[in-house]
């Protein structure tokens, strides 16, 4: 008889997960979201789940990837080899360490449920957003994030100055414009946001160059967060080594390891904003557990406010899925 003291049964099934409606980014049209579910099993029996949520426009392995990847592993992973996941597949390593953190007797892992005050709503790009917020609101969240360099920017401009007619003054606008602004546009909305009475906590990736946008910052009071710049753990450290303080959007599920995540998030007291892929309960579970250890020294709200925006789990989800042939 084998002995699987440090070897670990692997078992996953991908998912597709339509959008209720199609998010509208910089980089296009999005209709469903696909991944992969991963359950690890020890020795002992203790079952362990970890999601696969990649988003190869973001820098990571494409789902197929991921799959040769879980193929490759023939059912079983040793524990070294865990460790090994190389860093081109950062949403395998992201999974595998979540599992093996995760492992316990229960067949399931729990449902999350966040307070709205907690979480950044999404809001439609475009004029939409300008109808959308209140719905957001009555439900209790506070903070709401606005894709923007979607269409011109001064039509833009004028829709963020109707949001910010009515939106009350302990109501928060994250603009994330996924590095799709010019530098002379981003000075323009930053303007426009210094305006706002303090109401844009801040705007996301105006550009695509760190350099740039460590020479405009200085000169304006509402920060700039760094998103697509840090989405890689590589790229994170090089932006902390070229001198970079203000705050960043971390994606846990596509950043790698969690340990390693964690290990530079308390080093560096990191100002996080938390951010979610569109994974599920699962891959979510284990982005907020290492949200809870960051203690990030402002507490941002977590950009968790993207269920409303998918078809609905059943209870049975999980369960259903695993009987599912692949
Ligand atoms: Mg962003």
């Amino acid at each position: 008889m084998p002995v699987f003291t440090d070897r670990l049964k692997v078992q996953f099934k991908p998912y597709s997960r339509p959008f209720l409606r199609p998010l509208h980014t910089s980089y296009g049209r999005w209709e469903i979201r696909e991944g992969l579910m991963l359950r690890l099993r020890d020795r002992t029996g203790r079952l362990g789940w970890g999601e696969v949520a990649p988003l190869p426009w973001f820098g990571t392995e494409t789902l197929q990837g991921a799959i040769d990847f879980m193929r490759s592993l023939d059912g079983e992973i040793a524990l070294e080899q865990l460790w090994q996941i190389p860093d081109h597949l950062p949403c395998c390593q992201f999974a595998f360490e979540s599992a093996l953190r995760g492992l316990s007797e229960r067949s399931e892992p729990p449902r999350i449920s966040l307070e709205p005050a907690r979480v950044a709503a999404l809001l439609p790009a475009g004029d939409r957003a300008v109808a959308a917020w209140p719905a957001a609101w009555q439900r209790g969240h506070r903070t709401f994030k606005w894709k923007i360099g979607v269409f011109d920017s001064n039509l833009e401009w004028q829709w963020l100055e109707q949001l910010l007619q009515h939106l009350p003054a302990n109501g928060r606008l994250r603009l994330d414009a996924n590095g799709a602004l010019t530098p002379d546009s981003c000075r323009g909305w930053l303007e426009r946001c210094d305006r706002a009475g303090g109401r844009v906590e801040f705007l996301e990736q105006p550009l695509n160059s760190l350099a740039e946008m460590q020479a405009i910052a200085p000169k304006f009071r509402t920060l700039i967060a760094l998103d697509e710049s840090v989405t890689q753990f590589k790229q994170l450290q090089a932006c902390l080594n070229a001198g970079w303080r203000g705050p960043v959007v971390l994606k846990p599920a596509i950043a790698g390891f969690p340990s390693r995540l964690q290990a530079t998030i308390q080093a560096k007291k990191l100002d996080c904003v938390f951010s979610s892929v569109f994974e599920t309960f699962v891959g979510q579970g284990a982005a907020l557990a290492l949200a809870a250890g960051a203690a990030p020294p402002a507490q941002r709200a977590l950009g968790f406010g993207v269920d409303a925006w998918l078809e609905p789990l059943s209870n049975d989800w999980l369960e259903r899925l695993w009987q599912q042939r692949f």
